[in-house]
C-alpha cells in the first residue's frame, strides 16, 4: 500500500477552519479550500511538504459552504486540478441558488446574523459531479481510498475514506468550541449549521461501522471512532425525540424534515429533503 498521509491546513488557527491534504509520493489531493484568499495558506501547507500546487492531482470540496468551497476556483486554476463534488450542492456552487442555513444553536443563529457564511465566493461548475449515491475509487489520483456520498450537513456533503482507516469528513461532525476547535477540541459536538441530523448520524454510524477509526473535520478535530459513535448515539437519540433537545428548530432552514404524512422522509430515495420540499 502506498504510504500516505493527512496533512491539516490551518485556514484559521486553532483548528477553526481547516482544509487537508493527503499526499503520496505520487503528489496530493486537496481536500477543501478554504475561506476565499486561502491560497497563502494552502500554498504554505503544500510547501511544507515539499510539493507545490501543480502537486495537486485533485480538488476535493465536501460540500458548499463558503468556508470549504471559497477558495475552490482559484485553486483549479493554480493547480489545474480537477474539482470533485456532489450534485447535491451543484446549484450552490455554480452561484445559482443561496444556500439556506439549518441552524443547531445559539451559535449558528448569532453566527449567520455576521454574514460570514453569506461571503460570496467565485462560482465554478465541478470537472467531476458524483451523483446520488455514487462513490468514486481515488487510485487515478495516487490515493489508496474512495470518495461517496454522506449527506445531511448539506444535502450534497461527500467524504472521503481512506484504505488507512482515515475518514475526511467536512462538516459532517465537528469538535471544540463555538464554530470548532479552540478547546476541548476532543468532544464532538454539531457544527453551527446542518440540514438534518438523523441523517448525518446515520452517515457517521455508517463509517464507524465500516471501520474507520480517525476523523479529520472542517472545524476542530481530529476525532476517534468512539467519540465520533457517541456523537451519533446522542444525535440520533435527540433528532427523533420531540423534546428538540438538540435544538433542530431551524428558523433559517426550509429543509422539511417530516414529510406530510408525519413520516420522516427517506433523504436517500428522495434524493433529499430540500429536493422534495421543491416537488423534485
Ligand atoms: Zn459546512
Ligand atoms: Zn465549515
Amino acid at each position: 500500500m502506498t504510504v500516505q498521509k493527512v496533512s491539516r491546513i490551518s485556514i484559521l488557527p486553532f483548528g477553526l477552519v481547516n482544509a487537508h491534504i493527503v499526499s503520496t509520493s505520487s503528489g496530493c489531493i486537496l481536500v477543501d479550500t478554504g475561506l476565499p484568499g486561502s491560497e497563502g495558506k494552502i500554498g504554505k501547507a503544500l510547501s511544507a511538504l515539499g510539493l507545490t500546487f501543480k502537486d495537486i492531482k485533485l480538488i476535493i470540496v465536501t460540500h458548499a459552504h463558503v468556508d470549504h468551497a471559497g477558495g475552490a476556483a482559484l485553486m483549479r486554476e493554480l493547480s489545474g486540478a480537477p474539482i470533485l463534488a456532489h450534485a447535491g450542492d451543484a446549484k450552490y456552487f455554480r452561484r445559482e441558488a443561496a444556500m439556506t442555513f439549518c441552524t443547531t444553536g445559539w451559535f449558528g443563529r448569532l453566527f449567520i446574523k455576521t454574514n460570514l457564511m453569506l461571503e460570496p465566493y467565485v462560482g465554478f461548475e465541478p470537472d467531476i459531479l458524483l451523483n446520488g449515491n455514487d462513490a468514486l475509487d481515488l487510485k487515478p489520483y495516487g490515493v489508496e481510498g474512495i470518495v461517496r456520498h454522506t449527506p445531511g450537513h448539506t444535502a450534497g456533503s461527500i467524504s472521503i475514506l481512506l484504505a488507512s482507516n482515515e475518514a475526511l469528513v467536512g462538516d459532517l461532525i465537528a469538535s471544540g468550541i463555538l464554530l470548532g476547535g479552540l478547546i476541548m477540541t476532543n468532544k464532538a459536538k454539531r457544527p453551527p449549521f446542518e440540514d438534518d441530523a438523523l441523517t448525518v448520524a446515520a452517515e457517521l454510524r455508517g463509517m464507524v461501522g465500516t471501520g474507520m477509526t480517525k476523523f479529520f473535520m472542517g472545524h476542530g478535530g481530529p476525532l476517534d471512532a468512539s467519540e465520533v459513535a457517541r456523537h451519533a448515539d446522542r444525535l440520533a437519540a435527540g433528532a427523533m425525540s420531540d423534546k428538540n433537545i438538540l435544538d433542530v428548530s431551524a428558523n433559517a432552514c426550509s429543509c422539511p424534515r417530516i414529510s406530510n404524512d408525519g413520516l420522516r422522509l427517506d433523504h436517500r430515495q428522495a434524493n433529499y429533503g430540500c429536493a422534495s420540499a421543491e416537488g423534485n
